[in-house]
């Protein structure tokens, strides 16, 4: 799954230092990211004036974020990020979850004051009231559902491309995991869920969230309603039946692989 970089190392313990030469800097522009060919832009690319802000450390250099682009690169989608190999997707994309926490986390929701960033732990604090706030991390909840041999893959409405995944969806508040599953699998599919299994749990930070698997039984003989705002199609596939199911660094996909395999968790 995204997170299982080895042999590369990540550490969010929070040391923010002054940037070495050779420490990573992103640059990301609304939608877009900043990279140089091949590689990630590192301090020299910046201009001395740059305003740096420290993240994270990535085998053992330290990762920062600049307010002006580097020089010598070429903007790109925000999605190219995913698209690169898995270490390297999981350390720009924990670089953009930051950033966009940063950049909406300028002003205190309680009193309107400036946020300024802490000295001690990754977090910014109110400069009149004290209020003090984390990077934001929305649980959601993952679902591979069988019916004896059969899985139910589902196409969203906001699906790129032509692939059927899991259901999903956030916790509302005061639901349990389980209770967000069975309540989402409801919703999106009129499907009554039952024996609920742990199978993991992954990082997401495209979105800021923290998808947690589970697998579970329910009954092809209860009929499909599909959710039309959520869903473009859902249906049940066997092994031989598949369709295009997502690729690579997911924990959809690192779902759908372990029961094509025959995995029970
Ligand atoms: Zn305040």
């Amino acid at each position: 799954m995204l997170h299982d970089i080895h042999p590369h190392a990540f550490s969010n313990a929070y040391l923010p230092r002054e940037a070495a030469p050779t420490d990573i800097v992103f640059h990301f522009d609304g939608t877009r990211v900043y990279l140089r060919a091949g590689r990630f832009p590192v301090r020299s690319d910046y201009p001395a004036s740059a305003r740096l802000q420290y993240l994270f450390d990535y085998d053992g250099a330290a990762v920062f974020l600049s307010d002006v682009p580097p020089t010598g690169s070429t903007p790109q989608p925000l999605r190219a990020l995913r698209a690169l190999d898995q270490a390297s997707a999981f350390v720009s994309g924990t670089a953009q979850h930051l950033w966009d926490w940063y950049r909406k986390t300028r002003f205190c929701g309680a009193c309107g004051a400036a946020m300024a960033h802490s000295r001690t732990e990754r977090a910014m604090v109110c400069s009149a009231c004290g209020n003090t706030v984390y990077p934001r991390i929305s649980p959601a909840v993952i679902m591979l559902i069988t019916s004896g041999e059969k899985i139910l893959l589902a196409r969203g409405q906001n699906f790129v491309g032509n692939f059927y995944s899991l259901i999903a969806g956030y916790l509302e508040i005061g639901e349990s995991l389980e209770q967000a599953a069975c309540r989402e699998a409801l919703e999106e599919t009129g499907l009554h869920i039952r024996s609920l299994r742990y199978f993991g749990n992954q990082p997401w930070p495209f979105t800021d969230t923290q998808m947690v698997g589970f697998f579970a039984e329910a009954d092809e003989a209860e009929p499909l309603r599909i959710q039309r705002e959520e869903l473009v199609d859902a249906r049940w596939f066997t092994r031989e039946t598949m369709p295009e199911t997502p690729a690579g660094i997911s924990i959809a996909s690192a779902m759908i692989a372990a029961w094509h395999e025959g995995f029970k968790p």
